[in-house]
């Protein structure tokens, strides 16, 4: 019986479940589109009413990182990117204000990366 090669030969294909991907803590987070698939398929149909193709492809990749903590009841906004800190984001941030048929929707974007989701005056999410 031939023995085994002591040394692992390097493997090829990492396990996704190992995939850590831009956090510090080495957290994974999942896309918003996994929890809110329905919420994801009507920001892709605003942006893209917006003129914001690219936008609109980037959004059903975006991770959620968690809900916004400010506690107002009418808030149901998602960040989906590490936290801005206090104050404004600077530098290569825009808003990008969007016409849903209810409340209010905004997206944060640095950079071109979504950051934040603003969500205001809706329903709890599904
Ligand atoms: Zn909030």
């Amino acid at each position: 019986m031939p023995r085994r090669n002591p040394v692992a030969p390097p493997t090829r294909h990492a396990c996704p479940h190992q995939v850590t991907e831009g956090s510090r803590t080495g957290e994974r987070y999942p896309p918003v589109r996994e929890r809110y698939p329905e919420l994801v398929a009507e920001l892709v149909r605003l942006l893209r009413d917006e003129g914001e193709p690219e936008l609109a492809v980037a959004v059903r990749d975006v991770p959620y990182h968690g809900a916004c903590d400010c506690g107002d009841d009418f808030c149901r906004s998602i960040r989906t990117a590490g936290r801005p800190g206090r104050g404004p984001y600077g530098e290569g941030h825009r808003c990008v204000p969007l016409r849903p048929d209810q409340g209010m929707l905004n997206l944060d974007v640095v950079h071109g990366r979504i950051a934040f989701i603003e969500i205001l005056d809706r329903p709890p999410l599904r």
